[in-house]
């Protein structure tokens, strides 16, 4: 009998790698932008190999992206581009498509390409084994992000979590020249980013503080500066190119230089913004402007990036291979890479309902200690001497919160069944709600998990680590507005609390970061919203949609109010003045 049944059984094909299956796309990118190009002479328009993706189709579209060249300003859609070639190509058992992309200069083809090129090489970044090592979801239902490269006649560039689309903006400059914003690596990079951060913390542009959507610019920027690194060949070249390291870092610091001088025109502030910078997070303290705001976290990216550099040219550990530049390229490179891993990977344990520099700044120290216990290389080091010239060490700080990276061993888990914990939102659920009091939780809120996901991340010399799972978890807190900053269309604003957890594969707690709801914070919160109240920094038109001028818009949703940044005008630097 037992042989008839196995005999039924149907047939299970084990996973081979020859059923990986991986597109690529050689595509003309602009590695900064045209003007960038122009001031430094021959500097090469270069070919970029983006992708490793299951799919590439004209537009450029693919997997996770889809270029809809439609122009508001003319009210018309515009051809797509398609691949001007098709190789295929299989090795060690591995097949791949490499799709060609090219089109002329000035060409609007040539926008199209540059601007999918660029966000599916940013969303590469984030999802690298180094940061992330798993896919990350957009903030909204589906897997496409829009892109429209031409999208309007405007000095401006934003990403929207309604129209689900990247709107790249196009001007001319004093001289009449024309200017498009998704030819500008940093710009495209910087509102990819956006999209991304969007769906890893959803509630951030959902927060009244100002540091909230500071982060967002600060993740924008830093991913412009770091995906810089990504393209090897430009790198090569460009180290090899007739200029010494300071102008490389100029060229790595100034963000975005053609929108810049389009909009300013002048010499002395020819870029739109620049990490080479020495504010304190003291010295913002009451800047509404999250651009200025955010440029304390930048400054403090370039710091750590520019002090790796110094380390390993000082120490000889870039030098082993070859002298001189091509030393420097490798130095840059592997640079990068550190900067990229201690910046950006920090952020999967984030709290999910919104962010203060502090917080970000005692997480980032905390998850580097975890991940390199012995800093043999000296960059905590130089991380916190970084931390420290910008005011955000956690020693110079009294903190409101707390972050647990301890072993469990004293929180006596239940329910640690991390397949039931992976399986679903619901069992990550079950896990929480098992474990309310060990997690703050308190016993009669209908909290709910709003993000599960497990990283595959890679450490040095090709290893594995171990995979951790990450749950965000939040319930809503009413805090209502003083009775003369009331208005029937808004009465009160919603504080999310929660927090964000990690667990191994055996689920034991590798990191907490819970967000307690406290009298100060729900009295920062309050005060925060009646001063948006106060400077008519709140939309409550709903009919207005993208065409408010103000920071937030309000959103009808159920018996209140829910507030939104609005990324149409986030971006007002960027717009002509
Ligand atoms: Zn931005």
């Amino acid at each position: 009998m037992a042989t008839k049944a196995q005999a039924r059984e149907p047939q299970r094909r084990p996973f081979r790698k020859k059923d990986s299956y991986r597109a690529r796309a050689r595509a003309k990118v602009y590695l900064k932008d045209p003007l960038a190009l122009s001031r430094r002479g021959s500097f090469p328009v270069g070919e970029a190999i983006v992708g490793g993706d299951t799919s590439i189709e004209p537009g450029p579209t693919s997997s996770r992206f889809l270029v809809v060249d439609y122009d508001a300003s003319a009210d018309r859609v515009y051809a797509p581009t398609h691949p001007s070639k098709t190789v295929e190509h299989w090795s060690q058992g591995k097949g791949e498509h490499l799709y060609e992309f090219s089109a002329a200069t000035g060409t609007r083809q040539e926008a199209q390409i540059n601007a999918w090129a660029t966000a599916v090489d940013t969303l590469d970044l984030f999802q690298d084994g180094a940061v992330f090592g798993r896919e990350i979801p957009w903030a909204f239902e589906g897997n496409w992000l829009r892109i429209l490269p031409q999208g309007m006649y405007e000095a401006n560039a934003f990403y929207s979590r309604q129209t689900r689309a990247l709107h790249f903006g196009y001007f001319s400059d004093s001289a009449g020249d024309p200017i498009k914003t998704s030819l500008s690596h940093d710009i495209v990079a910087h509102e990819t980013a956006h999209a991304i951060l969007d769906g890893l913390r959803p509630f951030y542009l959902e927060s009244v503080d100002p540091d909230a959507v500071a982060f967002h610019e600060y993740v924008g920027d830093v991913a412009a500066m770091l995906s810089l690194f990504r393209q090897k060949d430009f790198l090569r070249q460009l180290v090899m190119l007739d200029f010494g390291r300071r102008s490389f870092f100029d060229l790595v610091t100034e963000l975005a230089p053609q929108v810049g001088f389009g909009v300013y025109g002048r010499a002395e502030r020819a870029a739109l913004r620049s990490a080479r910078n020495d504010l304190t997070y003291r010295q913002v303290a009451n800047e509404s402007d999250p651009h200025v705001r955010s440029q304390v976290l930048t400054g403090l990216a370039f710091d750590l990036l520019e002090g790796i550099v110094r380390k390993r040219l000082g120490s000889g550990m870039g030098r082993e291979k070859g002298a001189g530049r091509q030393a420097l390229f490798g130095t840059l490179m592997t640079a990068a890479r550190h900067a990229m891993r201690m910046l950006l990977r920090p952020i999967d344990f984030l709290p999910p309902g919104s962010i203060t520099f502090p917080e970000y700044a005692s997480i980032l120290l905390r998850v580097d200690v975890r991940s390199t216990p012995a800093d043999r290389l000296g960059y905590r080091d130089v991380l916190e001497r970084s931390m420290r010239k910008r005011g955000l060490h956690p020693a110079q700080w009294d903190y409101r919160f707390e972050i647990e990276s301890d072993p469990p061993d004293d929180r006596s888990l239940r329910e640690r069944d991390i397949g039931m914990i992976r399986s679903s939102r619901v069992g990550a659920y079950r896990f929480l709600d098992a474990n309310r009091k060990a997690f703050d939780i308190p016993k009669n809120r209908d909290f709910r998990v709003i993000g599960i996901g497990t990283n595959r991340r890679d450490l040095d010399y090709g290893k594995r680590a171990t995979p951790e799972t990450i749950i965000q978890y939040i319930w809503e807190e009413r805090v209502d507005l003083p009775r003369d900053a009331r208005s029937t269309a808004l009465d009160h604003v919603v504080l999310r609390a929660g927090g964000t957890v990690a667990v191994d594969e055996f689920a034991n707690l590798v990191h907490w970061s819970p967000q307690h709801p406290t009298t100060a914070t729900r009295d920062a919160a309050r005060e925060q919203a009646v001063r948006l109240v106060r400077d008519r920094g709140i939309d409550l038109e709903p009919v207005r949609g993208l065409a408010s001028s103000r920071p937030f818009v309000g959103q009808r949703d159920g018996g209140g109010t829910r507030l939104l940044v609005n990324t149409a005008r986030m971006h007002h630097a960027v717009k002509a003045r």
